[in-house]
């Protein structure tokens, strides 16, 4: 029988009182006129940065935001957006950032569940819904357009004061609000910066999306706490990532293996290897493509292993050995059990969130004892390497984003020509994983077309989450208490291997 295993990252030193806005405001205020951002060909520095993050806040507090008020925010990554995101954490206001692809459905629940008390989207036709659901809700683009007064108290938060509410859907079919505050968002992006000798020198390529904890915990918040700089983009696009890298020097890009896996297609792929640090995540990346990254890039990309609940806690490291079909070690401030039986990984650390958002009996019954039950499964190499070979939890990750099947199966279910579906991740190539429907269809039903059913579908859900094909079956594989058999779909109906 396996023994538990519980392994450790390096100590991360953590002054009692530190904050995530209070690191910031340290390391921004040296060398005020060092470029910070660059977007789209304007460049701004941090004295700029700094200030419009002031008067932003001081907006906001005319409004009459205060400590604790929750506040939505999405849009594109644009600078709008980033300087509202921190302007809302320096005052003390607690963000919810939102998927802009989400569908209005989608939306609506985020909206219930977290009540803000402002929203600032640049999805106009988002306005009106918020405002049908909620009319004391203070509405606004990222760019705030309304007049600001003296500059309020800012950066005054305590450690342990909630920040940030990241939506995740855990390991159920519903989304849940994961509790970031202060410190656990300091020190997940402290232990990454430590591990990764991610300096002010460095600067990050960034079109990771600004609501995923990757992009916006990770990418966003190391880049002012370190005090580097960062060339956002909206998006994923092969020519400027490249035109940035051999036009703008950055010296570090973080991505998902679907990026990986077209930037591996291009000719230009070597540039990769003018980069001091190229990082994956979100998604297993495979040996075969890790290696042939190697080979034709010239590009030994770091492996890394994060959730949005406990931010990344296991990584290659910088210096030794990147193994190709491993995550890793445990970062610094991380511990790690694999649970004896089960082969669960649970983490203990840092920056671990609090709790979900008015979920008390979920947010208890997702710990063991303090560890934070992940729903991935691992082993660990004997020295000391871990692979994550499974999950345990209904998940997809399609494209580095995740797909909650039980959410999609009760949309499908919605359509008058569908008795009952099910869908699961089916391996791909370009995407990881895709989502693929098996749909039991009503009696006198001949077919069912695809594009027709992800209309239907894209009603209530966002584009990635909608089926990329169909398996027409008889019925559904079920246990004897009729919970449906994902593990056994796939081999239903011959979805796999087309
Ligand atoms: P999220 O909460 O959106 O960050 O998704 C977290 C999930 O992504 C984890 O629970 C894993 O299932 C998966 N994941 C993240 N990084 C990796 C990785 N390097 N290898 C395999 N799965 C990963």
């Amino acid at each position: 029988m396996e023994i538990e295993k519980i392994t450790a990252g390096q100590e991360l030193f953590l002054d009692g009182q530190e904050t995530l806005v209070g690191a910031w405001k340290k390391s921004l205020e040296q060398h005020p006129d060092k470029t910070l951002f660059s977007f789209n060909g304007e460049k701004m520095n941090r004295a700029t940065f700094l200030d419009q993050t002031s008067q932003t806040a001081s907006a906001l507090v005319n409004y009459g935001l205060t400590q604790g008020d929750r506040v939505i925010i999405s849009g594109e990554t644009s600078l709008d957006l980033v300087i509202a995101h921190v302007a809302c954490l320096r005052l003390g206001l607690i963000l919810v950032p939102v998927n802009s692809s989400y569908s209005e459905s989608e939306l609506s629940f985020l909206i219930k569940d977290a009540a803000p008390s402002a929203a600032l989207v640049d999805n106009q036709e988002w306005h009106e819904l918020i405002s049908s659901i909620d009319p004391d809700v203070f509405i606004s683009s990222t760019s705030l357009k309304i007049e600001s007064g003296p500059i309020p108290d800012l950066d005054f938060s305590k450690p342990e004061d909630p920040a940030l509410i990241a939506y995740t859907s855990g390991t159920t079919g519903k989304p849940k609000g994961a509790v970031h505050t202060q410190r656990t968002l300091l020190a997940g992006a402290l232990s990454v910066a430590n591990a990764w000798e991610w300096t002010e020198s460095d600067c990050l390529l960034l079109c990771l999306p600004l609501f995923h904890i990757h992009g916006m915990g990770i990418g966003l918040h190391g880049t002012l706490l370190v005090g580097g700089s960062a060339v956002l983009q909206e998006g994923f696009d092969q020519d400027s990532i490249f035109s940035a890298i051999t036009e703008n020097g950055c010296s570090m890009f973080f991505g998902v293996p679907t990026m990986y896996n077209r930037l591996l297609e291009d000719e230009r792929v070597t540039q990769l290897s003018s980069l001091r640090l190229c990082v994956s995540g979100s998604a297993p990346l495979s040996a075969d493509l890790h290696q042939q990254l190697k080979e034709r890039g010239g590009v030994d990309v770091l492996e890394r292993y994060g959730t949005t609940e406990t931010m990344l806690t296991i990584s290659n490291p910088f210096s030794g050995e990147r193994r190709a079909g491993s995550v890793g070690l445990p970062l610094p401030g991380v511990e790690i059990k694999i649970e004896q039986d089960s082969g669960e990984v649970l983490v203990r650390g840092e920056s671990v969130f609090r709790e979900y958002w008015s979920k008390h009996k979920e947010s208890d019954s997702s710990f063991d004892n303090g560890w934070f039950k992940t729903g991935d499964m691992a082993i660990i190499g004997d020295d000391g390497y871990i692979s994550i070979n499974g999950r345990i939890k209904e998940l997809i990750i399609t494209g580095g984003l995740n797909v909650y099947p039980q959410e999609v199966d009760e949309v499908l279910q919605l359509h008058p020509e569908i008795v009952e579906a099910a869908v699961s991740g089916v391996e791909s190539q370009e995407w990881g994983e895709e989502v693929v429907a098996w749909v039991v269809m009503e009696e006198g039903v001949k077919s069912l077309d695809l594009d027709e059913i992800r209309k239907f579908a894209s009603k209530y859900l966002a584009s990635y989450k909608l089926p990329k094909r169909l398996v027409f079956v008889k019925e559904l594989p079920r246990n004897a208490l009729g919970k449906v058999l994902r593990h056994e779909l796939k081999e239903e109906g011959g979805a796999n291997g087309k």
